[in-house]
């Protein structure tokens, strides 16, 4: 049985960033807008600062308070598209209820857009197209890869469909050449789908949701889910009877740390592309 080791992974990924880093003229910049003071948030933007650190990038954040309107919003991310030293500009999700999550995120010029997430790169991840796939999408996908899982011609299940998660690793495990089944909270027998997959991605944010009943032999199981229980962070996972499944994430240790390393491999590929571009 294989542990998908995200943290090991996670690593070797910085090494390969900041090689490429040392050879750059200047250090890829990224601005992570923050609205309000969630906790979660808070740790998540500390992890990607540590890891810019770590890589020799650069991350900064620039926090504005909940009541900050959506045009002041957006008039602060038509600066940073203007702004020739900024390579990547990220939304921390959530942000609060009364802002419009797409039309903030539209505002990101495309080409800075290393989330992936707004309308023209979703877009081009519907159509194949070359573009930045999400980063927790495309951790996912690496995640497999680098630990000789082809999800070519497989059966794979995602369970959960936000845009974020379910839908945008849906969409780029397919383009992986996947037969892809997503469910969701209005699914009926998850497990009929479940216990025919090769591999099942499960990010829904409910502990235990996927347990032994839901499994066949020699499955790959990549548990998307951060929860906290008792106090310890765990996944949407409980399998007593690891020892049948091929391989499994875990929690903490497994997406989540790709879901950083691929952010900031699209960060280096949006800088490259603007340097390309600055030079013709
Ligand atoms: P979300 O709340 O936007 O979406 C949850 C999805 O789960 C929905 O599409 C819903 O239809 C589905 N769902 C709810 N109850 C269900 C049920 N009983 N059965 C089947 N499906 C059900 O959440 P999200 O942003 O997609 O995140 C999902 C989980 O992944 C959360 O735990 C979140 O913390 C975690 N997450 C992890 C990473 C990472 O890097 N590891 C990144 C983002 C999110």
């Amino acid at each position: 049985m294989i542990i998908l080791d995200g943290k090991k992974l996670n690593k070797s990924i910085a090494g390969d960033l900041r090689e490429a880093i040392s050879a750059f003229p200047s250090k890829p910049k990224l601005v992570i807008i923050q609205i309000g003071d969630n906790p979660a948030s808070n740790i998540y933007i500390a992890r990607k600062q540590q890891y810019a650190e770590e890589i020799g990038a650069t991350a900064i954040v620039k926090k504005f308070d909940e009541a900050i309107t959506e045009r002041e919003i957006i008039s602060e991310i038509n600066s940073l598209n203007q702004s020739d030293d900024v390579n990547g500009i990220i939304v921390q999700l959530p942000i609060p209820k009364n802002l419009s999550i797409s039309n903030i995120i539209d505002s990101i010029a495309p080409e800075k857009d290393v989330d992936g997430l707004s309308s023209k790169n979703i877009y081009k991840l519907i159509r194949n197209e070359e573009s930045f796939v999400p980063a927790t999408a495309l951790g996912i996908g690496t995640l497999l890869r680098e630990n000789g899982i082809t999800v070519e011609g497989k059966n794979v299940v995602v369970i959960g469909r936000s845009l974020l998660v379910g839908k945008s690793t849906a969409f780029h495990l397919m383009n992986l050449g996947a037969t892809v089944t997503i469910c969701h909270s209005k699914t009926k027998n998850i497990i009929e789908h479940t216990r025919r997959a090769d591999v099942i991605v499960v990010a829904v944010g409910k502990p235990g949701l996927i347990n032994d009943d839901y499994i066949s032999e020699k499955q790959v199981i990549v548990d998307v889910g951060i929860n906290m229980v008792d106090g310890k962070v765990c996944g949407d996972t409980h399998i007593i009877d690891q020892s049948k499944l091929k391989a499994i994430s875990p929690v903490p240790g497994g997406v989540g740390p790709m879901t950083v390393a691929s952010l900031f491999q699209n960060l280096v590929t949006a800088y490259q592309m603007q340097e390309k571009q600055n030079k013709v």
